[in-house]
């Protein structure tokens, strides 16, 4: 078959501290396994507290000189580490492919975007300015530098293993910080395989580290990397429930927190909109890594003059586009769902809807010839508020569809609910254009587009979708403290 792990590059069985591929002190492992068939692609370390504090302690002390390099030598490395990650897209990928399901090509894809943010990076870490301010008395000057934030624990979802990664890594080196990741259970390969590059990219050692966990390791190694008094900054993406016990234990030691939680993205369709375009961002949207992102559409608001045009233009397309299979399969655009439980939550909340009155126009059941994780490609309609999936983050291939009537009630809808993140507006009224973006409660607004990540953006969300940007500037400034020094007696 293609996917014959002894040969893949890259793969690497050790967790990664202090420049050595480590084990476990008490050396126990878990299995990776492949979502598609189930299969163990690797047995890797199951670390604990001790580990964790070890490779903490290993960012500390290479922060004492990584702080004072300048950051033309940093902009360097992460230039050389980019490039490796461009040439060795494909070993990449194929890892990506293996341990989270998703189609060769979009692991592809996001090995560019992901790369993307450490060329971006690269550049952004020369122009981290300071201030020289006028002061308010004579014979003093005021001085504003930013100082990076020390040691950054990285603990990331399993849904963009790579990207993940690289916008949070590569802003915090640009600033000069040091880290140590915890990347997710279901997809540590892959964060091992960029650390691998890294190493070749020339980064001594101590400055990234990986500690590898199980879901059941994962709490006291999250504990550690959050109260160890070494470490400066706590930076996570994942779900709004882990973001908040995690914010809570960095609040004993008012800790620096970047937090890319949950979404519950509106995508909204005026009757102005091109349906065509809107159908095809639409697909993007929701169908992009089967569901599984955070900037996923998660409720499509329709107005009702096109209601069953968009609906039936939607359907059509996912009947010509979504193809259902292993993701190293040519052809294939929809792979697995990444674990058990997430197979079960979708097929419990389309059950929940269905058994409530919602009607199926396309889907609506798993794919059980495929494997035990696959699920058809769905559209629901008719879902009330009664209903679990209304108002929850659904994270797989169901796209819910409502109707609405009138602008200010789809942002009453848009608008109510705790999390803001991402939101999709289509419509050619430039007036609206401009309404939506200054009234939609949301990090992101794309006007007539599905996708609006990139490096040169700042990414987040507002409410309980976070706290912080990711990429811009502002990406990297969140790893600074600003200084204020005052000369005086000049
Ligand atoms: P997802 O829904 O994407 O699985 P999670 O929030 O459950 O999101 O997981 C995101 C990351 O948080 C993973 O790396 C996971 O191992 C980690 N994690 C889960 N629970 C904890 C915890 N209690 N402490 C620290 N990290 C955790």
């Amino acid at each position: 078959t293609r996917m014959d792990y002894r040969n893949m590059h890259y793969l690497r069985k050790s967790a990664y501290i202090n420049g050595q591929w480590v084990n476990a002190e008490s050396k126990a492992v878990f299995p990776v396994l492949n979502p598609a068939d189930d299969k163990v692609i690797a047995e890797i370390p199951d670390m604990d507290a001790a580990d964790a504090k070890r490779a903490i302690a290993a960012a500390t002390e290479s922060f004492r000189t990584w702080k004072y390099t300048t950051a033309k030598d940093r902009a360097a490395i992460l230039r050389r580490w980019y490039d490796l990650c461009v040439k060795n897209q494909d070993h990449l990928a194929e890892i990506i492919t293996a341990e989270a399901g998703k189609p060769l090509a979009e692991a592809k894809g996001e090995i560019v975007y992901g790369s993307s943010f450490l060329e971006f990076f690269a550049d952004t870490a020369r122009h981290i300015n300071g201030e020289v301010i006028p002061s308010p008395w004579p014979n003093k000057q005021i001085m504003l530098t930013r100082q990076p934030l020390g040691v950054v624990s990285v603990i990331t979802p399993w849904n963009f293993p790579f990207a993940m990664i690289t916008r949070k890594v590569g802003a915090l080196l640009a600033a000069g910080c040091t880290c140590v990741i915890k990347p997710a259970e279901d997809t540590p390969l892959t964060a091992l395989a960029a650390v691998q590059l890294a190493e070749e990219a020339g980064f001594p050692k101590g400055i990234i580290n990986v500690v590898t966990a199980s879901r059941k390791n994962a709490p006291i190694v999250g504990k550690v990397l959050c109260e160890d008094a070494n470490v400066g900054c706590i930076s996570f993406t994942g779900s709004t429930h882990v973001g908040k016990i995690l914010y809570g234990m960095a609040a004993k030691g008012v800790k620096r927190v970047s937090l890319e939680l949950g979404g519950n993205c509106p995508f909204i369709v005026f009757p102005s909109a091109d349906i065509n375009h809107a159908v095809e961002q639409a697909m993007m949207a929701k169908f992009r890594n089967n569901g599984q992102a955070c900037v996923g559409a998660n409720r499509f608001l329709i107005h009702a003059d096109i209601f069953d045009a968009f609906v039936e233009a939607f359907k059509n397309k996912i009947m010509e586009k979504c193809i259902i299979g292993p993701g190293y399969k040519a052809g294939v655009t929809c792979g697995p769902l990444i674990n058990l439980e997430q197979a079960t939550k979708v097929k419990s909340l389309v059950e929940d809807a269905c058994g409530k009155g919602a009607n199926v126009v396309i889907g609506g059941k798993p794919a059980p010839k495929h494997g035990t994780k696959f699920y058809e490609s769905t559209i629901l309609t008719d879902v009330k508020p009664e209903m679990k999936i209304y108002g929850e983050e659904i994270f797989g291939p169901v796209a819910v569809c409502h109707k609405f009537n009138t602008e200010e009630e789809v942002l009453e809808i848009a608008n109510s609910t705790r999390t803001g993140l991402g939101s999709y507006v289509f419509t050619r009224d430039l007036g609206q254009a401009f309404r939506m973006s200054q009234k939609l409660e949301f990090g992101m607004v794309a006007i007539n587009d599905g996708v609006l990540s990139a490096a040169e953006p700042a990414f987040g969300g507002i409410k309980e979708s976070g706290i912080g940007r990711e990429g811009s500037k502002h990406g990297v400034e969140e790893y600074t403290d600003i200084k204020y020094t005052l000369f005086s007696a000049l």
